[in-house]
């Protein structure tokens, strides 16, 4: 019940209310035209093994240069996407798209793309998946899915089997942003993660805070006992770096390795100097 004081203020919150409507209703027409209108491009950022200390993989991430706006952030165009059910055909595209990116590069590196819920549950996931192999013949193997927790947790029964298919077809499964849902710990016994991908927001005051590195510490300790690959998000700095290395870190991403880059600066990001493990103490 809105209350109505004096008339005044709900009209301006009526108008403001149509105003982002339009808005979103501009976005999302904009947003049916764009993959054929060619304004979107897939950024790589890599993920840096810690024991071989090199670049090991890629994790693809969406941009959206929209002819007007400028770049659109995929927070921002994603879950409209994901909405209005555009994210099927742009998920088709990405996946096609990093596929045949990662057939430029070694052998020995991956290239990791996001999947929403919506792909899981309103297309053929894994047929599209084999689609875009044989399209780019790359290898399965060569390929990793990342899946957030809450695709899991809005319909775990729907999802399990197409994790299987997908973990049958040879492409391997990370479960994304680690630790933001609220029953991250039961869904690693519902399914064999080949990785986990601890949120970022975890990786603020390792350095500095016992509790913070108490956390992060044990969700590593999990992952391993899990025989799952840990990768830590976020890591920004040479400290981040040495602490999580002494803590048997399989994996990190962030912007102390490098921020996302257009493919083309793929070699110069595979022939990055190794990075400097400043000692922590
Ligand atoms: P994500 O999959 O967890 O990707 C990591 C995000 O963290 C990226 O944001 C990346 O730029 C950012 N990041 C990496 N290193 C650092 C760091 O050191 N510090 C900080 N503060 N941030 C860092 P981005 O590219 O804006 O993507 C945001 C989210 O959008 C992704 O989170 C993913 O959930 C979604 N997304 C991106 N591309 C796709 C896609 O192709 N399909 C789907 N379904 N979702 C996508
Ligand atoms: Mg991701
Ligand atoms: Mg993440
Ligand atoms: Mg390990």
């Amino acid at each position: 019940h809105v209350k109505n004081n004096g008339g005044k203020g709900e009209r301006l919150f009526t108008a403001e209310m149509e105003a982002q409507i339009d808005a979103r209703h501009a976005l999302e027409a904009d947003l049916r035209t764009a993959i054929e209108r060619d304004e979107f491009d897939l950024h790589y950022q890599p993920l840096y093994d810690l024991s071989q200390q090199r670049v090991c993989g890629f994790e693809a991430l969406l941009r959206w240069n929209h002819p007007t706006r400028g770049r659109v952030p995929p927070m921002e165009f994603i879950p409209l996407a994901e909405e209005v059910g555009l994210v099927v055909d742009i998920g088709r595209w990405v996946l096609r798209r990093a596929c045949h990116d990662a057939l430029h590069w070694p052998d020995n590196i991956k290239v990791a793309v996001n999947v929403s819920a919506i792909q899981f549950t309103d297309s053929d996931l894994p047929g599209d998946v084999a689609a875009a192999l044989s399209a780019a013949r790359l290898p399965a193997n060569r390929l990793e899915v990342e899946i957030t927790e809450s695709v899991l947790m809005e319909n775990l029964d729907e999802a399990l089997p197409v994790l299987h298919a997908l973990k049958q077809s040879g492409i391997r499964i990370a479960m994304d942003d680690f630790g933001t849902g609220y029953s991250s710990l039961s869904y690693l016994r519902r399914f064999p993660f080949d990785k986990i991908k601890i949120d970022k927001s975890f990786v603020n005051g390792i350095v500095e805070d016992r509790e913070a590195f108490a956390i992060m510490r044990a969700i590593i300790l999990l992952g391993d006992a899990l025989g799952m690959r840990v990768t830590v998000e976020g890591v920004e700095t040479a400290e981040q770096l040495a602490l999580l290395q002494r803590e048997a870190c399989d994996e990190i991403q962030g912007y102390y390795i490098s921020p996302p880059q257009p493919a083309a600066d793929a070699p110069y990001l595979l022939a990055l100097p190794q990075r400097e493990h400043i000692s922590a103490g």
